[in-house]
């Protein structure tokens, strides 16, 4: 029998905020432990949580992005549970009234493009951090109170890699909005995956699982293939697969029951009666939307008709501050592909950080493409005069022509150094022309040498070709 995977998430996203969701503790990371907190977020008696109006705004403005309608009336409930990472023994959440509904997002499924369902997306705050060693657990609280929106997805991604290009769109959007950093590798990011698997063709859902807290790409589809393997396996036994939470074991790539699932009624959600509830008007909304910047999947579709190869396309739209960059940059110049080439060429790997920054004006990178598009010089120049550039700026015209550092494309010339190239690699010319072509590329090179890397490539190989041929 052929089985299907079912898969659908909860993204938690931690905000961007300067301060926490309820009090005005800082959300810095790496802070010593249990330096950034106070009453309000350790839930003492007696204290007053008050909403931060930005992680309403960032919240809007995620869900506008990814196609979600607004809720005009929301509002903020109590999710009761105790554990030692929640020193109030609730969490401020949404339960019945979230912020945004019913959006989704085109990814790159296994068969095309693929519509995935976003249900609903809602604020609610992040709880402490646990620190196991090996005779104590230890707890950190500087996380709580952080403020996360949860993305709830519809069961319908069919496989890990579908289930990857979701995050990785929803995080580049995020990023791009610059309402989250999403940084996985700090928590910033977290993803809970719902699993079954059922029958191929069948139309009933199979009991599912969730696997809790998979903070890297790696993990999500380490989980899913393994977690759908183990549900298969037990089906195909004849056996039953249970209802249950389970956590994936990142030392041996397998995962393990954490507990019975709880079900809604087990949190006993209640309004929380001292946040009043959140009411937008039409015109709240509209300004939100109007700060929306270009999302990526417009940018993609932009670049694309530039010419521009997908590849490229996909790097320079993952990183707003990049794809700005090269905005500019192509503002200012005549021949995108050229510039999007030395941009991730040169300048990418020569980035340090998380987002990319660069020293060179954008419009002298748009001059170094504009030479190398008009032929003023060749392809290799143009990168070394990039790369120059990052060192120190210059301009790009200017050098060129007082270096002498243009192209070569007078064949008489490039004839002449051909030939002196020749006569001094007799051995290797004769043995091209007895078939070893092979080594035509290093007679090429030589010639290039000669030409202290100025000649026209083209027309220089064109013309050893004929050159061998004599
Ligand atoms: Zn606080």
């Amino acid at each position: 029998m052929n089985f299907e995977t079912v898969i659908g998430l909860e993204v938690h996203a931690e905000l961007a905020t300067k301060s926490k969701i309820f009090c005005s503790c800082p959300t810095d990371f790496g802070a010593p432990r249990n330096s950034q907190v106070c009453p309000i977020c350790l839930g003492h008696p007696g204290t007053l949580p008050r909403l931060n109006r930005k992680v309403v705004e960032y919240a809007v403005m995620a869900g506008l992005a990814t196609g979600c309608r607004i809720a005009e009336f929301s509002c903020m409930d109590r999710k009761n549970y105790f554990y030692p990472d929640l020193p109030k023994a609730y969490q401020i959440s949404q339960d019945a009234y979230p912020l945004c509904l019913d959006g989704g997002l085109t990814v790159e499924g296994d068969s095309g493009g693929k519509f995935i369902r976003i249900e609903r997306i809602h604020i609610e705050e992040d709880a402490g951090k646990l620190i196991h060693s090996r005779d104590e657990i230890l707890a950190d609280y500087n996380r709580c109170g952080i403020p996360l929106i949860e993305v709830v997805t519809a069961p319908d991604m069919r496989s890990a890699a579908e289930a990857r290009a979701f995050v990785s769109e929803l995080r580049t959007i995020l990023r791009c909005l610059g309402v989250s950093d999403c940084r996985m590798q700090e928590g910033g990011l977290r993803c809970d995956v719902n699993i079954s698997v059922r029958p191929t063709g069948s139309a009933k859902l199979g009991e599912r699982t969730e696997i809790k807290n998979l903070n890297s790409f790696q993990f999500i589809e380490k989980a899913i293939e393994y977690e759908s393997r183990r549900q298969i396996d037990i089906l195909t036994a004849g056996g039953t697969v249970r209802r249950e939470t389970r956590r994936f074991d990142e030392q041996t790539g397998t995962t393990h029951t954490l507990r019975e699932k709880e079900t809604a009624a087990d949190y006993r959600f209640f309004p929380e009666p001292d946040i009043p509830p959140l009411r937008l008007s039409p015109a709240d909304i509209e300004a939100l939307a109007a700060r929306l910047p270009e999302l990526p999947a417009a940018r993609r579709k932009r670049y694309a008709a530039l010419g521009l190869p997908a590849a490229d396309v996909h790097i320079l739209t993952e990183d707003r501050a990049l794809s700005d960059y090269f905005d500019r940059a192509i503002a200012a110049g005549k021949h995108p592909r050229i510039t999007a080439n030395l941009l991730l060429s040169e300048y990418l790997r020569l980035s340090e950080g998380e987002s990319f920054s660069c020293p060179v004006a954008p419009e002298r990178l748009a001059a170094v493409a504009d030479l190398a598009g008009a032929g003023t010089v060749n392809a290799s120049t143009a990168k070394k005069l990039a790369a120059r550039l990052w060192e120190g700026d210059f301009d790009p015209a200017e050098t060129v022509l007082r270096e002498g550092l243009g192209q070569i494309c007078d064949e008489g010339v490039l004839r002449e150094g051909i030939r002196s190239v020749f006569s001094e690699n007799e051995g290797l010319v004769a043995q091209i022309r007895a078939g070893k072509t092979a080594a035509a590329k290093a007679l090429v090179g030589k010639c290039m040498g000669r030409f202290g890397g100025r000649a026209e490539p083209r027309l220089l190989n064109r013309l050893v070709d004929e050159a061998l041929k004599k």
